[in-house]
This record gives structure tokens, sequence and C-alpha cells, in this order.
């Protein structure tokens, strides 16, 4: 209170905290959890709310932090526990994940996908949820009252996010073990408390390929690289399909949900008009789950693509949406995007690259998209950042920051509109590079 109020020293400020969270704290914190849980690799999963499995006892973890959810999957796989829930009537233990905790257990262990952000409150009203465990961000007060009308037990962890009609299980590292112990034992016991007439699993889902960090990006390149002049382990394969016109560029689709946009909607429409137009997508976040559940991580999705964009993903054998991570893995794109300025010798504002948060929600999606623009990538957003009512941010926003960065914000609404901007964005830079 009381400091900045001059639009441009505030729209400042927020550019140089976003890129402290995207270059720092972001960055570290995937870094940090690809030291603990290992570095994603591609693995096979599936997505939607018929991952759950009726005769199971069925585990959802929500959040956003890996350590609680990889100490409950540990957990789960124990043929201590899978013997206790045999012992309470299940055939077994299926653990699956909502938003970007969700996000974080697919790419390093296949851990199915049960939904994204709107689809929380879904997994409880299956009636075949006996324990949803939660963390911190993006988790709805709701499902609290929700879990009293079935027998599901919302399980909070954290103690900055504490919630009514929850039980608290304080998780910390030090006793990991003996917490995540406590979760799953609740969640075994409450199977027996299922109420048979309330349990319906709709049997929807879709095969994704996620796990796709940078390193494994990088491995799969070399399958397209012409190995009489393109140099292995580098990114200079796709610079190649993307100079040559095979591809346009690429779209980095990322946020989250937002009840203003029919659920997905934005993201999978969106998806598929780059796709059709031979730019490849990377995906993080509830738009990765969007897009799993629209089956367009599967590698079968080549067949909805551009002929240059299937020649790529044969060659590749990747799916034409490659699963990049959580939000916090958005520092995975940055590093992507950087390596690829430095390979073609070029600066991050010259590739034609886009991002796009066409239903973003969260504070969180703000400092993103801060950070995104401040790293020289154009963002498009398809709801409106609450700025319209100063025309004068509005002009910062849209256009003044390509003086400090060399990229802005662009928002539309009609997703017709967004995707026709954004390839008209892409086409712009290639023309400045005379490709
Ligand atoms: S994309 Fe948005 S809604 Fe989804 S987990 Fe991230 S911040 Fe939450």
């Amino acid at each position: 209170m009381g400091c900045s109020s001059k639009p441009e020293a505030l729209v400042k400020q927020a550019i140089r905290a976003g890129l402290s969270d995207g270059w720092g704290g972001s960055m570290m914190g995937t870094e940090f959890s690809d030291v603990l849980f290992g570095t994603p690799k591609p693995v096979e999963t599936e997505a939607n709310l018929g991952v759950m499995v009726e005769e199971n006892v069925n585990i959802v973890v929500h959040g956003h932090d890996p350590s609680l959810s990889e100490m409950i999957c540990e957990v789960a796989d124990s043929p201590e526990m899978v013997a206790y829930a045999k012992e309470m009537g299940a055939k077994g233990i299926t653990i699956s994940g909502v938003c970007c905790t969700s996000n974080e257990v697919a790419m390093r262990r296949g851990i199915p996908m049960a939904g994204n952000f709107l689809q929380q409150e879904n997994v409880v009203l299956t009636g075949a949820c006996e324990a949803i465990v939660v963390d911190v961000q993006c988790i709805f007060p709701a499902l609290g009252p929700l879990s009293k009308c079935f027998h599901t037990k919302f399980i909070t962890t954290s103690p900055i996010a504490q919630m009514p009609d929850s039980e608290f299980i304080r998780f910390d590292a030090h006793s990991a073990l003996e917490k995540a112990t406590q979760i799953v034992k609740t969640a075994i016991e409450n199977f027996k408390n299922r109420k048979p007439e309330l349990v319906y699993i709709p049997q929807m889902k879709q095969k994704a390929t996620v796990g796709y960090s940078t390193e494994a990006i990088v491995k799969a390149l070399d399958g397209v690289a012409n190995t009489q002049v393109d140099e292995l382990g580098t990114t200079k394969p796709l610079l190649q399909c993307i100079t040559s016109g095979v591809l346009r560029g690429a779209v980095a689709m990322v946020g989250c949900n937002n009840p203003k946009v029919r659920p997905d909607l934005a993201h999978i429409e969106l998806m598929k008009k780059m796709l059709a137009n031979d730019i490849i997508v990377i995906a993080s976040g509830c738009s990765a789950q969007a897009a799993a559940k629209a089956g367009l991580m599967d590698k079968a999705a080549k067949d909805i693509c551009g002929d240059g964009l299937k020649r790529v993903c044969e060659l590749a054998d990747i799916p034409p949406v490659l699963h990049m991570g959580s939000c916090v893995d958005i520092s995975r794109m940055l590093v992507l995007a950087a390596t690829l300025a430095k390979d073609a010798g070029l600066h991050i504002s010259q590739l034609p690259v886009v991002g796009c948060a066409p239903e973003w929600m969260s504070e969180k999606a703000v400092s993103i998209g801060n950070y995104v623009i401040g790293s020289g990538i154009d963002t498009f957003l398809g709801v409106d950042p609450y700025a319209s009512g100063s025309s004068e941010m509005v002009e910062i926003l849209t256009n003044g920051t390509r003086e400090w960065c060399e990229a802005a914000f662009t928002v539309e609404k009609d997703i017709e509109k967004l995707g026709d901007a954004m390839m008209a964005r892409i086409e712009e830079k290639r023309a400045a590079l005379g490709i």
C-alpha cells in the first residue's frame, strides 16, 4: 500500500517479480524435483475420470507438491499396503491425480490423470474416491462439504492450506514415510464405507504419452536428425524443421481452466488449429491435462496434423502435443526456448514461438505471463486480465512492454481469432528472419 502507482512502474515491477519466479523460484523447484525424484522421460499413461477403478481403493492426489504425491505412490505400491487393501475387500489400490501434482507423478511414474482444475469435484462425485489428498494451491474449499455427501475423506496436509470439513494430517519431509503410510491406510480403511448405490465412474479415458522434459525432447529430436549435417543431442534438428518450413513454429499452451470458458474448449480447439497448421505444441498444467483427455497426447493424434508435423511425429515417435509437466515446469519451457535460441544464434524473442493461456485463472498464471513476456515471448490470453479499465495500462501491456522485453500480451476472447493472431505472430517472426 502506498508505493508505486504509476502504470509503467507497476508493470515493470510485475515483470521483474515474474522473472525472478520463472528463472529463479520455479526453476529451482523443477531442478530440485528432478534431483530428488528423477528427470522425466516419456512414459505411457491415461487421462480422464475412467482411470479410477471401481474394485480398487481410489486415492486421488491433488495440489502441487511432488514430495507428498511421490511418497503416497511409493507407499501405495508396497506389497504390505496392497495386501491390506485386499484384506479390506478391495482388489488393489489406484492412485490418480488432479491438477499439477498429477502432472508431476504422471511425468515420472505414469500415474494416470483423473482430471484438471474444473474436474476436481467430479472425482468425489464418482462415489468411488476413498480419499482426496491435497497439499497447496488450486484446491476448491467446496471439496470439504462435497466429501461429506459421500464417504470420501478430504485430507489436507499443509499448514498453509487448511480447509473446513477436512481431516488434517500434517506432511513434512522428516516424517514423510510415516505420514504417507497414515494417509494410505486411512483411505484403505475407508473402502468399506462406500455406498454402492452412489458409485458411478464414467468410462471415459484416453491414452497419452507424457514426460517430455527438455532432455527427453532433445533425445527424441535425434530421430529427425539428418546425421550427415545435424549434431545429435541438440535442438538443431527442430531448428532445421522450422527453418525449412516443415514446421511453422511452436506454441507453449499453458494454464488453468476458468469457469468463464467452457472447460478445456479453448485449450483443445486452439491446439487442434495449431496442429493442423504444422505448429508443434508443448503443454503444461491443466492445459496439458485437457490435451491428454482429448487424445492429443496419443501418438495417433499425428493423423489430425498437417503433413509436416505428422512426418516429424512419425520420425521422432512423439505425439504432436508434448507434455512438459506442471505449471512450475514452465521453467522447462524457458530452458527449451533458451537452448533453441542459443543453438540458432538468435535472441529468444526472434524465435517463431508464442505462449498461450486461453483459460488462465490463478494468480500464479499472472506471474507466469509476466515472465514469459519478460523473456521475450509474446503471450496470448483468452480471459481479460482485469486491466481493461485503464487505457494506459492496456497500451503498456499489449504494446509498450515491447520496448523493454521485445514481447507483449494479446487478449482475445474469441478462440478462432485468438488462434489466428497466434499464427499471424509466428508468421511475422518467420518473415523477420527471412524463412
Ligand atoms: S494450470 Fe492453473 S488451475 Fe491448473 S494446477 Fe496450474 S495454476 Fe492450478
